[in-house]
C-alpha cells in the first residue's frame, strides 16, 4: 500500500541532511529520506505536498502547561488591557456580569500605570460594580488579583503579606490558588479546552503535559469524544490522588493516542517571584528564605508508593532547599532512571546537585521562557537573589553538560515554543545559552522522553506519530523574525495552516 501523503521539498532541522520527504500512512510516518526514494511509497490516491524549502520539525511538545487556564484566558476571562482608564474596567467587568448572572467574573490584563485614576481597583470598587457575583481582576503582571467581598470569601488563606482582606488584594499563591479553584459550567471548560487546543496547533504544538490535568477530567473527556481536543494531553493529577489511583490499578499511560495518565504533580516550594521558593540563604530583599511545603518522610512516602504504582512523580522545586529534598527522597527510595520521575523548574540547582540529578536519572522539566520573563540586569531575579545567584538560575547549559534529560515547556506563561527557544539562544548570562539543536530537541524528544513517549512522538522517524510543525524558513539559517509556523499536523491530518 502506497503512502497517504508525501510531503516533500523540506528541510529537517534534527534530521539528515540529505533528507528531504516524508511519507505519512495512517497518522503514522512510513519512510523518511531523499525524494527519489520515498517517492517509491507514491501511488495513485497519494497527495504530494511541495514544502518549497520550508523547514519540518516534530511537532511542538510543551512540557509543563495548565491547558485549562490558558483556554480560560482565551475564552472566559474578560480582557482588561482596553480598559482606558478605572471606571472603564469597572464597566466591562459590570456589564460581563449582567451577562452571566450567578457566576464568576475574572477579568485580566489591567493596568493602573495608564490609567489617568493612577491607582490599583480596590475591594470597593468591586463591590459597586459587582455586588452580587463573586469578581476578581487580576493585574497585567499576574500577580495582583483583586476581589470582591463575594470573591474574597472563597480565600482561605490568612492575612499578611500576600492577603490584604481591607483591599480585597492577593498576591503570587493566595492568588493563583482562588483562580484556580474556579470551577465554571462544563461546557465553558469544554470550550475553553477546544480554544486551548487551537491556541497550541498555531503555535506549532501537537502534545502538552498538563500539570493541573486532575481539575478538568470532565471537560478533557467531552472535548475529545466530540473531536474539539487536536492536542495530545498527557495528565498529571494532584498527589493526594494517589490512594485513589492505586485502588483503581491505574498506570502511567493509561487512556487512549490523545488523552492519558501520566503521573502525580506535587510541590516543594513555591516561586521565586513570590519570595516563597525554599532557598539556601535569605532573598536579597528580605530576611526570609520561603518554605518548604513539604518534609523528607511524606516525599519519600509518596515517592516509593508513585513508583510502586507504576505512577510518574512530577515535583515543583525551584530553590536549592527544595531540589536538595528531592535528591534525599530519589536516594532513599533506590529510584531507577526508567521510573523518569521529573523534576518541575530546577531554577537554582547548584552544579553538585545536578551531578547527583544525573546518577539518580531524573528528568529536568524547564521553562525558558522564564529567562526572557524575569532574567537580565533590574530583572525579577536579580532583585529578589541578588546577582550570584541571579547568574545561576534557569541552568540550562549545565543540565545539558551532564547529561540529564530536558524537556522544554512554558508553564502557560505564556505558552509558544519558538519564543522560548529564541530565548536560550541569547540569554542574559551566556554561561547558560544553549544550541539551537539542543533547545529545539528538549521542546521535542526531550519533552516526550518525560512523559514515556519517545518511542512513538518527538522525532521525524519511520514508526513514530505524525505529529509535524513546518515553519516557514530553517532556524539555523534565518533569523528570528522569519522563522513562523506555517502548518501544523497532527496523526498526519492539517489542524493549522497560516493565511
Ligand atoms: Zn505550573
Amino acid at each position: 500500500m502506497g503512502a497517504e501523503r508525501i510531503l516533500h521539498g523540506c528541510v529537517l532541522p534534527l534530521g539528515d541532511p540529505s533528507h528531504d520527504a516524508v511519507a505519512i500512512s495512517c497518522g503514522r510516518i512510513k519512510a523518511v529520506g531523499p525524494l527519489r526514494q520515498v517517492v517509491r511509497l507514491r501511488d495513485d490516491r497519494t497527495v504530494m505536498v511541495d514544502l518549497s524549502g520550508k523547514a519540518l520539525l516534530p511537532g511542538f511538545f510543551d512540557a509543563h502547561t495548565h491547558f485549562l487556564q490558558t483556554g480560560l484566558e482565551l475564552t472566559y476571562f474578560v480582557n482588561l488591557t482596553p480598559a482606558r482608564s478605572l471606571s472603564d474596567a469597572l464597566e466591562m467587568l459590570g456589564e460581563a456580569a449582567r451577562e452571566r448572572p450567578g457566576q464568576w467574573v475574572v477579568g485580566r490584563g489591567w493596568d493602573e500605570s495608564r490609567w489617568p485614576e493612577r491607582r490599583y481597583l480596590e475591594l470597593q470598587d468591586l463591590d459597586r460594580a459587582v455586588p452580587r457575583q463573586p469578581v476578581c481582576a487580576v493585574r497585567v503582571d499576574g500577580h495582583l488579583a483583586v476581589c470582591n467581598t463575594l470573591a474574597l470569601a472563597r480565600c482561605l488563606a490568612p492575612e499578611g503579606e500576600l492577603v490584604d482582606r481591607d483591599r480585597g488584594h492577593l498576591r503570587e499563591e493566595p492568588a493563583w490558588e482562588l483562580l484556580a479553584g474556579i470551577r465554571l459550567e462544563r461546557e465553558e471548560e469544554v470550550e475553553a479546552l477546544a480554544e486551548a487546543s487551537r491556541h497550541a496547533a498555531a503555535l506549532g504544538i501537537t502534545a502538552v503535559a498538563d500539570m493541573g490535568g486532575g481539575v478538568a477530567m470532565r471537560a478533557y473527556q467531552a472535548a475529545r469524544r466530540r473531536g474539539l481536543l487536536q492536542t495530545r494531553a498527557f495528565l498529571y493529577l494532584p498527589w493526594r490522588m494517589l490512594e485513589a489511583l492505586v485502588q483503581l490499578e491505574l498506570e502511567r499511560g493509561f487512556g487512549d493516542e490523545l488523552l492519558r495518565v501520566a503521573g502525580l504533580k506535587a510541590f516543594l516550594d513555591g516561586s521565586v517571584g513570590a519570595g516563597s521558593a525554599a532557598l539556601d540563604e535569605p532573598y536579597a530583599d528580605a530576611g526570609t528564605r520561603g518554605t518548604l511545603l513539604m518534609d523528607e518522610e511524606q516525599l519519600t512516602r509518596l515517592w516509593r508508593g508513585a513508583s510502586d504504582a507504576g505512577l510518574q512523580l512530577a515535583v515543583h522545586a525551584i530553590g536549592e532547599r527544595a531540589i536538595e529534598l528531592v535528591l534525599c527522597a530519589a536516594l532513599a527510595t533506590g529510584t531507577i532512571p526508567e521510573d523518569r520521575h521529573r523534576v518541575e523548574h530546577l531554577e537554582l540547582a547548584s552544579q553538585e546537585q545536578l551531578g547527583r540529578m544525573a546518577t539518580l536519572g531524573l528528568v529536568a522539566s524547564m521553562q525558558p521562557n522564564f529567562v526572557a520573563n524575569w532574567g537580565g540586569a533590574g530583572g525579577m531575579y536579580e532583585t529578589r537573589l541578588g546577582v550570584e545567584r541571579a547568574e545561576r538560575i534557569d541552568p540550562h547549559a549545565w543540565v545539558l553538560e551532564r547529561g540529564i534529560p530536558m524537556a522544554f515547556g512554558s508553564d502557560g506563561m505564556p505558552m509558544g515554543p519558538l519564543s522560548g527557544v529564541a530565548a536560550v539562544l541569547a540569554p542574559p548570562h551566556a554561561v547558560q545559552r544553549v544550541d539551537l539543536e539542543d533547545a529545539l530537541r528538549a521542546y521535542t524528544m526531550g519533552s516526550a522522553w518525560a512523559v514515556c513517549a519517545d518511542r512513538e512522538m518527538g522525532r521525524i522517524a519511520e514508526g513514530y506519530r505524525a505529529d509535524l510543525v513546518v515553519l516557514s524558513a530553517d532556524p539555523r539559517t534565518s533569523p528570528r523574525e522569519q522563522v513562523r509556523v506555517e502548518m501544523t499536523l497532527l496523526g498526519g491530518e492539517r489542524i493549522y495552516e497560516r493565511r
